[in-house]
């Protein structure tokens, strides 16, 4: 739920309400607040994929026939760390840019 500040009290709304309970005044959606939570959703994309590819990138550069059982099973384990956090917040971004398309 996105919370819109009234333009003429400064009373905060809900999106959904429409209308400003503090004075009637009608708050229009999808003002600056709305615009940055897209924008926001777009960042986390990026940075969602850039991370996932940092993951593999650790992946790839760390793991090889040098290192010990336990030092691979650690580099594995930071990579697939990196790789899911990296595709939660890509997944969070895109869920939220999705309900900015309402
Ligand atoms: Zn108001």
């Amino acid at each position: 739920m996105t919370l819109l500040r009234c333009e003429n009290c400064g009373h905060e709304v809900s999106e959904q309400a429409g209308v400003c309970p503090q004075c009637g005044r009608t708050v229009p959606a999808g003002d600056t607040n709305a615009l940055g939570i897209a924008e926001v959703g777009r960042v986390m994309q990026v940075l969602g994929g850039l991370i996932a590819v940092i993951g593999v990138g650790v992946l790839f550069a760390l793991s090889g026939p040098h290192l010990s059982a336990v030092q691979a099973a650690i580099v594995w384990r930071i990579g697939a760390l990196f790789v899911f956090l990296g595709a939660m917040v890509c997944v969070l971004g895109t869920l939220g840019r999705r309900q900015q398309g309402h």
